[in-house]
């Protein structure tokens, strides 16, 4: 067994992976860390728990810990959930000290030399961190994987862009409120309503999807215009998607592609890849956040209305995924089974 740390693990996308990791075959968590507003109370007493799972009894009496290598103390791998203002020269002072940290904020996600990973769409991408080892002379390294809209979106795209190709694209998207992390949105403000702005989200879902779907230091060059709105659900972003693609293309074609689509993942069996990573359905109402975010232990995503788009003379679908599991906490454990399947941990 691995011991891993986690690095904010009091927050929402902290909370997900303590649920997430319990039983793990291959990972065992050592650590809890967090804000100083946390530190020196044993986890199960801090009263700061928001799943309804119970807590896991092999967390209860760890002592949450300072967000450094030496409060952590000597172990295999650190997961990241700290605010991305935080968390840039901290991940860096784990890899200095020869940790593998494997994060969800954004702070280090455009750097030229740090992988965006979302493991069945870029897994390739992952030998980046030799030349980053090398560049900044650490024998860690730092691998982020994409924010939870980009994770859900580019994994749909993968097969559309592998068989098909892709010219442009527009997304419109409908967040969960989770996605703004611990206390998040006001009440008053997100109760019977959508609130149309998500500050650097739209920024963030262009240029990370195009890092991602991309070739190493390459992105790709197709245009994306996104929009992106947050919306009164608790768990599960679901997107609608518009494409024009290369090749022509028809809704059956798509659908199947996207149902017989696998990956890197699942050829490897890796403890947490979803089998099959997409979900297709033909109900003219489906996905839905309440109903299908949970698919394939919330890190499969779900496609549904897939349909010719006559404005992009292409095809348009809606995708649904959890965004604190397929992407977030998620997402980052199943980079980080790669990672160690791989040979790099
Ligand atoms: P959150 O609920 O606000 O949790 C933040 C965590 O970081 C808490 O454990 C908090 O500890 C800790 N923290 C805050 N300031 C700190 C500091 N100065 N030093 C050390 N620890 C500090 O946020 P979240 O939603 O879990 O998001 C975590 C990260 O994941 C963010 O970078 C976010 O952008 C990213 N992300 C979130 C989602 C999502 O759906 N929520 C999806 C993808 C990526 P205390 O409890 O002690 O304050």
């Amino acid at each position: 067994m691995l011991k891993v740390g986690i690095l904010g693990a009091t927050g929402m996308v902290g909370q997900k992976f303590i649920e997430m990791l319990e039983g793990h075959p291959w990972f065992t968590i050592e650590a809890v860390a967090a804000s100083e507003r946390s530190q020196g109370v044993k986890y199960g007493k801090l009263g700061k728990w928001k799943l309804s799972t119970p807590i896991p009894e092999s967390v209860k009496d760890l002592e949450i810990l300072p967000v450094t290598p030496e409060g952590i103390g000597q172990i295999d791998l650190v997961f990241s959930a700290l605010p991305s203002e935080e968390a840039g020269p901290i991940e860096e002072e784990f890899a200095k000290k020869g940790y593998m940290v494997f994060s969800n904020a954004s702070a280090h996600r455009m750097d030229e030399d740090v992988p965006v990973l979302n493991a069945e769409v870029n897994w390739q991408h992952s030998k980046i961190v030799d030349e980053q080892r090398k560049r900044r002379g650490w024998s860690g390294a730092i691998v982020t994987n994409p924010n939870c809209t980009t994770a859900v979106l580019t994994l749909s795209l993968k097969p559309i862009k592998d068989e098909f190709g892709i010219k442009r694209m527009i997304v419109t998207t409908m967040q969960a409120i989770s996605g703004a992390g611990y206390p998040g949105v006001a009440s008053l403000d997100i109760t019977d309503n959508v609130i149309p702005f998500i500050k650097d989200e739209e920024e963030k879902v262009v240029l990370e999807t195009q890092k991602i779907l991309g070739e190493l230091k390459k992105p790709a060059e197709f245009k994306i215009s996104a929009s992106c709105n947050r919306v009164n659900t608790t768990d599960g972003h679901i997107e609608t998607v518009s494409i024009e693609t290369e090749k022509k293309t028809d809704p059956q074609n798509v659908a199947e592609v996207m149902a017989k689509f696998q990956s890197e993942p699942q050829r490897l069996g890796l403890p947490t890849a979803p089998n099959p990573p997409i979900v297709v359905r033909y109900e003219d109402d489906r996905p839905q956040p309440k109903l299908d975010r949970m698919e394939g232990n919330g890190m499969a995503v779900v496609v549904g209305r897939i349909r010719k788009d006559e404005a992009l003379e292409g095809i348009k679908y809606t995708v649904l995924g959890h965004n604190t599991m397929r992407g977030a906490a998620g997402c980052s454990i199943l980079n980080s089974e790669y990672f160690k399947a791989a040979g790099y941990i």
